[in-house]
């Protein structure tokens, strides 16, 4: 939208716990960053007015340098009309039309599109995939979600629904998804699916630090990585297990999108060279042709991605290309 220096954007990062905020710059520099408790079981009009909430704290002082609002929505987003579809993490949420109603709360323009596709180009604009007009990102944690960045532009689809890579099958008799599917990919490799086989085979009868590290509280994923590093067994193949399919899902993508790189964001990403040394092994054994010379990379802007990746939507929106 031809951002004038001195002028910002405000990013706004929905998630299901917390509400993030913060003024980004023409360079993709982060100030007044704020958070706020999402309170999503307080229904959608407590949500909206903390939404309202983060954004004037995180305009306090700001006022008229602020040029326009990005959206990033944890669930189906139409980036043409600001309408935004019951996720799961937001309970009771229906069909919202969020754009308009921030844009009268707020009278500045908004612009709504998905968490995972507003990161992807937060990292294309700013981080790990500058520069780069061919980009594939997918943040990997509680689930895996995904954006692709192609000629330059966010692929958005006929419905709005483009970069959904986490529901990709990659075992159709595989472990039930979220999504009422068998086997997609975030069912196989993402946080919640790492857990949840490392305590389907301690409850079968299998012995591992993850019981001890977990304590009285339930097995989380940073359990099995910690109990890997410590040379625990069935942790190491568990993560392989999940890191195999990783690679699959990947190679799948690179070899229909020939991307320049595939960035991996989200909380499996950051434990860093245990995930990237073996997925891209199993990357370069399974892709095809020229789509092997992809890099594979680990996003570059951290906790701030949300909110960066936001403001990018603002930045992008109007532009033939967000590559610099
Ligand atoms: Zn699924």
């Amino acid at each position: 939208m031809g951002m004038d220096r001195g002028k910002y954007v405000l990013g706004i990062d929905l998630g299901g716990t917390k509400i993030a905020a913060g003024l980004v710059d023409s360079g993709g520099e982060v100030s007044n960053y704020c958070l706020v408790p999402t309170g999503a079981a307080d229904g959608v009009e407590a949500v909206i007015n903390r939404i309202v909430l983060a954004a004037k704290q995180a305009m306090a002082g700001y006022g008229e340098k602020i040029d326009a609002v990005g959206v990033g929505f944890p669930g189906l987003a139409d980036p043409r009309t600001g309408m935004t579809t019951a996720p799961p993490n937001l309970p009771g949420w229906g069909e919202v039309p969020l754009g308009a109603m921030l844009q009268t709360a707020l009278a500045l323009p908004v612009f709504v599109d998905n968490d995972a596709n507003a990161a992807a180009l937060g990292e294309n604009l700013f981080g790990a995939g500058r520069g780069c007009q061919e980009v594939v990102y997918i943040t990997v944690s509680t689930g895996i979600g995904g954006g692709i960045i192609t000629s330059g532009r966010l692929m958005h689809g006929f419905g709005g629904g483009a970069g959904e890579v986490g529901h990709m099958i990659l075992d159709p008799g595989g472990p039930a998804c979220r999504c009422g599917g068998r086997g997609c990919w975030e069912a196989l490799s993402s946080g919640t699916a790492i857990a949840r086989e490392a305590q389907r085979r301690i409850q079968n009868g299998e012995h591992s630090r993850v019981t001890v590290l977990a304590g009285d509280g339930p097995i989380r994923a940073e359990h099995v990585f910690q109990a890997q590093a410590e040379g625990d067994a069935l942790a190491m193949e568990v993560i392989d297990r999940a890191i195999q399919y990783l690679g699959l899902g990947v190679a799948n993508l690179v070899n229909v999108l020939n991307p320049q790189r595939v960035i991996i964001g989200g909380g499996v990403a950051r434990a860093g060279d245990p995930v990237f040394v073996p997925l891209r092994e199993r990357v370069r054994q399974m892709a095809f042709g020229r789509a092997r010379e992809v890099e594979i990379l680990p996003a570059g802007l951290a906790h701030l991605s949300g909110v960066v990746g936001a403001a990018t939507l603002a930045f992008a929106a109007g532009s033939n290309s967000q590559c610099l």
